[in-house]
């Protein structure tokens, strides 16, 4: 079954992605790994690799060779709440070129609809189809596997955007938001009852995650038959705020792992499943898309492995000393500072 062959190539990938990751830092532990993505930025070689080329000629190195872009939003198009100059104008420019585009990110704590308020609020006229949230990739993937005619609901470790979208699915589901400060009761006898119908734990960030939620996702995975465990991505860390990294979704799903002793199926990037969605639903070839990306491990890496053409900005978290370090092993088909690198020098008339 097609699907299950996309599903079975999703994990294995990750399992090659955690490898190459490792491998890129020289540090096989996990520790270790931990460490050297959350200090990514302060790597001390200086040794550059010869292959990591700088776009000097968007419009042959990029532009004609690209039908559609894939754009991570966080480090491309704004960084947290602040669109990135320039940016409103060169996605206009892009457009105007008729080319394609959709925007990208492994935050699960908005739909696609929340999202769209967002791209709203800074000004972004973009339409709520040509967005995919994590959020919304979980919500695909039930829809691909047919979940509901399970007739089964779903329990949500998460925030408001997983509900959303399971909402425009018909897909019934509990928890969430709704378990936000729940204790169970842990007295001598204290017993936590859970639901028996429960056929898959979507597990995404969530800034109020606590010991109920953990405890209900393991009765559901543990006790509950053919219960599956989807991770809307597997991030070490995020920018929840400008001053600092912290703890990303990774550790939500590593609690879950951890008393579960279950794989996740992971959904968002680097994960193919949504640039099989895109290539399925709407006859795309892959040669032809551009992914462009603040993040090697996720973006880049989502590129490669998926045989798109990829291109890592500088406005986000990747610096280029970290790019072009001896360490790094991640490639992509060219760099710049911003995608308003696209246009330097051309006249907005020239590129109509
Ligand atoms: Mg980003």
């Amino acid at each position: 079954m097609r699907f299950n062959t996309a599903v079975l190539s999703s994990l294995s990938l990750w399992v090659a992605h955690q490898a190459h990751v490792a491998n890129a830092f020289g540090v096989p532990s996990r520790r270790a790994f931990a460490r050297a993505v959350s200090t990514q930025s302060m790597t001390t070689s200086t040794q550059l690799r010869a292959n990591v080329l700088k776009l000097s000629d968007p419009t042959t190195q990029i532009l004609d060779k690209t039908d559609v872009f894939i754009f991570d939003c966080d480090g491309v198009i704004w960084r947290g709440d602040s669109v990135i100059p320039g940016i409103p104008e060169t996605l206009a420019r892009l457009r105007a070129m008729g080319k394609k585009m959709f925007f990208v990110t492994n935050n699960s704590t908005k739909s696609r609809a929340g999202y769209k308020k967002k791209f709203d609020s800074l000004g972004l006229d973009v339409p709520a189809e040509e967005i995919f949230s994590s959020s919304f990739a979980a919500a695909a993937y039930l829809e691909q596997t047919n979940f509901k005619d399970t007739g089964k609901k779903v329990y949500v470790v998460g925030e408001v955007g997983i509900g959303e979208e399971l909402d425009l699915i018909n897909v019934p589901w509990i928890g969430g938001p709704a378990d936000q400060g729940k204790q169970p009761d842990m007295s001598p006898g204290g017993f936590m009852v859970h639901d028996h119908d429960v056929g898959a734990v979507i597990v995404g960030f969530d800034r109020y995650i606590n010991y109920y939620k953990i405890q209900f996702a393991q009765l559901c995975i543990n006790e509950n038959p053919g219960c599956e465990f989807i991770a809307t991505n597997l991030d070490a860390v995020t920018h929840l705020t400008d001053a600092q990294e912290w703890a990303g979704n990774g550790s939500m799903v590593g609690a879950i792992k951890g008393c579960t002793g279950q794989e996740p199926t992971v959904v968002g990037k680097p994960s193919p499943l949504m640039i099989d969605y895109l290539c399925t639903k709407l006859g795309l070839e892959r040669s032809r898309i551009c992914m462009v990306g603040d993040r090697l491990d996720t973006d880049v890496l989502f590129g490669t492995d998926n045989g798109l053409q990829s291109l890592l900005v500088l406005s986000g978290v990747t610096t280029e000393e970290k790019l072009l370090s001896a360490e790094n092993t991640i490639t992509p088909d060219f760099y710049a500072d911003t995608i308003n690198d696209f246009f330097v020098g051309v006249p907005a008339e020239a590129s109509k």
